[in-house]
């Protein structure tokens, strides 16, 4: 038994009948119980790892150990997961109860007709769709449908959870309560679950942490705060964060950060978060636009808002500095028009500055 890492994927490559190169050396582990959200853009492998870890799919390299025992050889029915997709992928002729209890009806260890469909009331109470037991799927709304799906994959009380993108098919406001409801509902039963999706919002409101992968590759693999506040690199301080953060083109030089009409002092920043020794060159200063406030004061950067975009509780400015557009998040009474000139002030303790490769440096 080891808790810590219940699932755990060593240098696992997956190279596709075509030679492409989907999965290339992933290694991570999840811990007993936990949310764990796999996040990347389309195409960066989330569903091939899944698919892995389901035994749909074989790895070309490497391993797959579920509570300490490789399972890359071991049949996807006697692996003890259960697997939502995307399109739910119920039977459209069956009942929601049949569709719940079917999964215990087939197979070597079906069991007798009234132990299944007692098993399968236990999983709709709880994912509480019992009402809905004699409706067939084709009429249910989106959520239930997520629901019925989630209920069916739980009957079989696997150790381990797969769901893939599975609020994809729903609208903005279900959404948010399905998620609710799906952490709770995991953390309930207390089962392992890795939840595949592309949008880092939700991510970041379920995961116990978050995975994200680019390009088949490992980016980051932390908390969810800690890729806001503490990015590994200029991929993941664009793709977490809502506005998206700032950059900004700069020189380094003879202690010196320039941008196009700012100069920051390197002995202004802070030394402690410097990753290395910085050499002399073009560099990507980054910053969230929480954290580029407009200030009274002159000496920061100028700039002139060409729009001002309401998003709830706040606004964002939207203003162009050296031809990239930029973002200040500012509160819902800053009074700022479009057309205004404004002076930016950045909070030096919360700018990160990335090599052109994407390294981050600061
Ligand atoms: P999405 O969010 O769009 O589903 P994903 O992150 O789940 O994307 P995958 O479906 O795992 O991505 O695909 C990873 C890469 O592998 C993509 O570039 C995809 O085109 C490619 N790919 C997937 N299946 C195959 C296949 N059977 N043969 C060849 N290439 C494939």
């Amino acid at each position: 038994m080891n808790d810590e890492k219940f699932v755990e994927v060593k240098n696992l490559k997956k190279v596709y009948d075509n030679g492409h190169e989907a999965i290339k050396d992933v290694s991570f582990s999840v811990k007993k119980g936990d949310l764990v959200c796999l996040l990347g853009p389309s195409g960066c492998g989330k569903t091939t790892i899944l698919n892995m870890l389901a035994g749909l799919l074989n790895p070309t390299s490497g391993d797959i150990l579920f509570d300490g025992k490789s399972v890359v050889n071991v049949a996807p029915k006697d692996r003890q997961i259960g697997y939502v997709f995307q399109n739910y992928a119920l039977y459209p002729h069956m009942t929601v109860l049949q569709n719940v209890m079917f999964p215990l009806t087939v197979g070597k260890q079906k069991m007798p007709k009234d132990e299944a469909k007692k098993i399968a009331e236990k999983y709709m109470a709880t994912t509480q769709i019992t009402e809905l037991a004699d409706q067939k799927p084709g009429n249910l709304s989106g959520g239930q449908q997520q629901r019925v799906a989630i209920a069916r994959a739980l009957v079989q009380q696997p150790k381990i959870l797969l769901m893939d993108e599975p609020l994809s098919n729903l609208d903005a406001r279900l959404r948010l309560k399905i998620r609710e409801e799906i952490r709770a509902l995991v953390k309930s039963v207390g089962i392992t679950t890795l939840f595949v999706t592309h949008d880092q919002e939700e991510a970041l409101s379920i995961g116990d942490k978050i995975i994200l992968f680019n390009n088949g590759v490992i980016q980051q693999d932390d908390l969810g705060q800690n890729f806001y506040l503490e990015p590994n690199n200029y991929f993941v301080a664009n793709f977490v964060g809502n506005p998206v953060i700032d950059n900004f083109n700069v020189k380094v030089n003879g202690g010196k950060i320039t941008g196009s009409d700012f100069e920051i002092n390197m002995d202004d920043l802070d030394k402690d978060r410097f990753k290395r020794d910085l050499t002399d060159g073009e560099y990507v200063l980054s910053v969230r636009p929480e954290n580029i406030l407009p200030v009274e004061e002159d000496g920061a950067v100028s700039a002139k808002v060409d729009d001002v975009e309401l998003i709830g509780r706040e606004r964002i400015l939207k203003f162009t500095h050296d031809g990239v557009q930029a973002r200040s998040l500012v509160n819902l009474e800053t009074p700022i028009k479009p057309g205004d000139n404004i002076n930016l002030k950045m909070r030096l303790d919360r700018v990160f500055l990335f090599t052109k490769e994407g390294e981050r440096v600061y």
